[in-house]
């Protein structure tokens, strides 16, 4: 490998993150640019947090998984729940994936313990050029290589030159609009509340990590390893709700109090609203300029697949790259990275989380019906429950595009 493969990531998001930290373990020299500083990196609104089997065993690799085992919860096992009637509707088993996957669980580990680890890492590797406070403004690139154009913290600009540059920008990416690709796909009209609560929903018979359907206010409820251990609560908002009114403290107690009556106030630990898209781009790669993660594809966050998906493109674009800068394979790999990623971006995270989503808000009652014996079905059928399971947890998705050629 000559000096100059330099491979340039922007972003340090967790597929910036893990894909040089995948490079450079492998001799790959990386120039990493974040635009957060020190001071404000751990200040990122909480975002994802469940981690499928699949997405475990490539933080192993890098030797990222033991160090965020220890502040996640380990959790084999996640709920279907009717709001409307109270019950739980299926309890799927991780555990049928037992010989499918060294980790028959998701690990509940929110995204910003994770980049907190994987960029302490990044720290202390010696072939990682690490910019925290850096921003990445533009870009430029010949048939020989690319030019990333930054500014630090003092305003100090300069050009970083390099072999490949890899959007890891998340979705408001710069590169996917330079080089003037479509986003396509749409935004649903209405933002979802988050609600961070420490209050322990066990006690009503919840798992770790449970969908929760109803026809007028569905939710998602998840752990989080404090201390103090916090749940995670998602509700819908009308298109035209005023989104202060929406987070104000009286307004969150009554939603939560409606979703779980209790004597005596939640403790809220904090809230915020978001927009959910779903789109993919038309094009993962122009030249030597390569789209990966929200970058590339954004989608709702109901299955836990927009982190866990980026993850996994990472790793197939960082094996490809390696390859590629070993004289070990032609520069046409990255067509085939482009081919594998968007096919799973389009197949599975983009219908899988669109079908998610109106699974939970289905309103016609007939149809909730019919939807909950399938699910109940399919849960208490093992052979069932593991397709399902296979499919939820993105590694069908995986072995799929493994056959793309
Ligand atoms: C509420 C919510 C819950 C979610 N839950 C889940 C879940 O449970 N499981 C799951 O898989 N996904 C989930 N997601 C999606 C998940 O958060 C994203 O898919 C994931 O963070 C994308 O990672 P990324 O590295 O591509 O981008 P990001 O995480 O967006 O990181 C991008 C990085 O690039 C940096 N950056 C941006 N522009 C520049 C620039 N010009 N110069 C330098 N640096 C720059 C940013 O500061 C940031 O650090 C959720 C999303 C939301 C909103």
């Amino acid at each position: 490998m000559q000096r100059s493969d330099r491979v340039i990531v922007i972003g340090a998001g967790p597929v910036g993150l893990c894909l040089s930290l995948a490079l450079a373990q492998e001799g790959v020299r990386v120039s990493l640019i974040e635009q957060l500083g020190e001071h404000n990196f751990l200040d990122q609104i909480p975002r994802a947090g469940t981690n499928h089997p699949a997405t475990l065993e490539m933080f192993e690799r890098i030797g990222l998984y033991r160090r965020i085992e220890p502040r996640g919860i380990i959790a084999p096992i996640f709920h279907y729940w009717d709001r409307e009637n109270d019950e739980l509707v299926a309890a799927f088993d991780h555990g049928h994936l037992k010989d499918d996957t060294r980790f028959p669980y998701v690990l509940q580990c929110e995204r910003i313990k994770i980049v907190e680890e994987a960029l302490a890492m990044a720290k202390a590797h010696p072939d990682i050029d690490l910019r925290l406070a850096t921003t990445f403004t533009s870009f430029a690139q010949t048939a020989d290589g690319v030019t990333a154009h930054v500014t630090d913290a003092a305003g100090e600009s300069e050009a970083i030159e390099g072999r490949y540059l890899v959007s890891g920008e998340g979705a408001r990416s710069i590169v996917r609009k330079d080089l003037d690709i479509e986003f396509e796909g749409f935004t649903y009209p209405d933002r979802t509340l988050n609600i961070e609560v420490a209050y322990d929903f066990r006690q009503h018979g919840y798992a770790e990590r449970n969908y929760i359907s109803d026809p007028t206010e569905w939710s998602n409820l998840f752990h989080w390893k404090g201390p103090p251990d916090r749940w995670r609560v998602h509700f819908p908002t009308e298109p035209a709700d005023d989104p202060d009114a929406l987070q104000r403290p009286e307004a969150l107690q009554a939603r939560l109090q409606r979703f779980r009556p209790k004597s005596g106030d939640y403790e809220i630990c904090g809230s915020n609203l978001y927009t959910v898209h779903q789109r993919v781009a038309r094009k993962f790669r122009v030249g030597r300029a390569i789209l990966a993660g929200d970058s590339a594809h954004v989608n709702s966050p109901i299955g836990a697949m927009g982190m866990n998906s980026g993850v996994h493109d990472a790793f197939n674009l960082a094996d490809k790259l390696i390859r590629i800068l070993r004289r070990e394979a032609e520069e046409g790999e990255l067509d085939r990275y482009e081919r594998q990623r968007r096919h799973v971006a389009v197949k599975h995270t983009q219908a899988q989380t669109i079908r998610n989503k109106r699974l939970l808000a289905e309103r016609d009652s007939a149809v909730r019906r019919r939807n909950h014996d399938e699910l109940r079905r399919t849960a208490e059928d093992p052979k069932l429950a593991r397709a399902f399971l296979l499919r939820s947890s993105l590694i069908e998705s995986l072995r799929e595009a493994e056959q793309i050629q």
